[in-house]
């Protein structure tokens, strides 16, 4: 294991008292960002000298990419543009966390600036007020390498009684999702629910109904506070897609879909149109669903612990060994939603959302038009 920090051990009544001070009218405001991985979040932090009320009032900043693996050549600096604004619940009311896009010296979208694809996609389809809901799966590590409550030799008990469990022995880290859930509460993340996992130390949340762009904006939000809740315990949290090897299940990001004709009667029609549309188009979905291509994903998605085979593209209703799961409800009721089980948990959801919607609702000819598939993903 590498070394990790010790914050969470400094005394943290120490740590209260400053932070019980007044700031008078003067607002903290921290800018969240997209690195160039793809997968890691960045922030740093400024004063503004009156609460924000909107998004607009919040000024672009800047900062250096050459140490984000993000500059291009002697052009280190990037500019930081403000898209979504949520409550700090770290540092708690007026403050604010800011989600930023990135762009280059030449205010053209970084290369994993994938909102800004995602946007023009969204912007096509607006009135079909297509909605999504991500099941973000986890795993906690301890600062000894191991998973978080995992014994130092040896493995424990096989899995069976940990998804949604309770009690010492199936249950581990329970402090933490539960510290992240109220910390989306408060902040305005649209947090849907948590579960423990499958595999110990492995726990669930999602987020969701959000239409459109707003996937992507809460669901890094929610990862951001999530990093930042583990910091505070000292547990290190990783989105690997298989953290470990053998006889223990990878961590996904389950994305449901629906448009609103699908959640109007006799919208499961609607739905078996999308789904096999979404057939055709497996390679191009694979490579989105994880930041390297699909390289992280072929250790997941091996048909075996509730995953499909990452060549193969099948659709099945309540069927979890399936690509495509149609809840049962909604097979019965004939409208809903469905779900897409590839997309791995270090996924971007604006890329995976922005394919989702262009496959299932643009026409092929409108296809790889507002990215350059071959240039920005391959
Ligand atoms: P699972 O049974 O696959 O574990 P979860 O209960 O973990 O499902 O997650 C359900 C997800 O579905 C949530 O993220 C929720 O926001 C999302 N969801 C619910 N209704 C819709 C809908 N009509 N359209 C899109 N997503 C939806
Ligand atoms: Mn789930
Ligand atoms: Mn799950
Ligand atoms: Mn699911």
């Amino acid at each position: 294991m590498e070394s990790v920090s010790l914050s969470s051990r400094l005394n943290k009544g120490v740590r209260q008292q400053y932070m019980n001070l007044p700031q008078g009218d003067r607002c903290q405001v921290t800018y969240v960002w997209i690195d160039g991985t793809g997968e890691g979040l960045r922030n740093k932090t400024r004063t503004l000298d009156q609460e924000p009320k909107t998004i607009q009032d919040i000024p672009e900043w800047n900062f250096d990419g050459s140490s984000t693996y993000q500059a291009e050549g002697s052009n280190s600096d990037m500019y930081l543009i403000p898209v979504a604004m949520f409550r700090d619940p770290f540092t708690l009311d007026p403050n604010k966390l800011v989600l930023c896009e990135v762009l280059k010296y030449n205010r053209l979208p970084a290369e994993t600036n994938h909102r800004a694809r995602c946007r023009k996609i969204m912007e096509q389809v607006k009135e079909q007020h297509i909605w999504f809901g991500m099941e973000q799966e986890y795993t906690l590590f301890g600062t000894d390498g191991h998973p978080f409550g995992w014994p130092k030799n040896g493995l424990p008990k096989p899995q069976g009684p940990y998804y949604c469990s309770v009690g010492s022995d199936n249950a581990y880290g329970r402090d933490v999702v539960e510290c992240h859930y109220k910390a989306c509460l408060y902040a305005g993340v649209n947090i849907y629910g948590t579960n423990a996992e499958v595999m110990p130390s492995q726990w669930e949340f999602q987020v969701g109904p959000c239409e459109g762009l707003d996937m992507g904006d809460h669901l890094w939000m929610a990862r951001f506070l999530l990093y930042r809740v583990c910091e505070d315990f000292g547990v290190v949290l990783t989105l690997d897609p298989k953290p470990m090897k053998g006889n223990w299940n990878g961590a996904g990001c389950h994305t449901n879909v629906s448009t609103q004709a699908m959640r109007e009667e006799g919208g499961l029609k609607l739905i078996e149109v999308a789904t096999e549309k979404l057939g055709h188009r497996h390679p191009q979905h694979i490579k989105l669903y994880d930041p390297n291509g699909g390289r992280d994903n072929q250790r997941r998605l091996t048909g075996h612990h509730e995953t499909s085979s990452i060549h193969d593209f099948s659709v099945g209703v309540a069927n979890r060994a399936a690509s495509i799961r149609i809840p049962r409800h909604v097979g019965q009721e004939k409208k809903g939603y469905f779900e897409d089980r590839r997309p791995a948990a270090n996924c971007d959801p604006y890329a995976v959302t922005m394919i989702m919607t262009e496959t299932m609702l643009l026409d092929p000819e409108e296809h790889d038009k507002v990215y350059d598939f071959e240039r920005d993903y391959v």
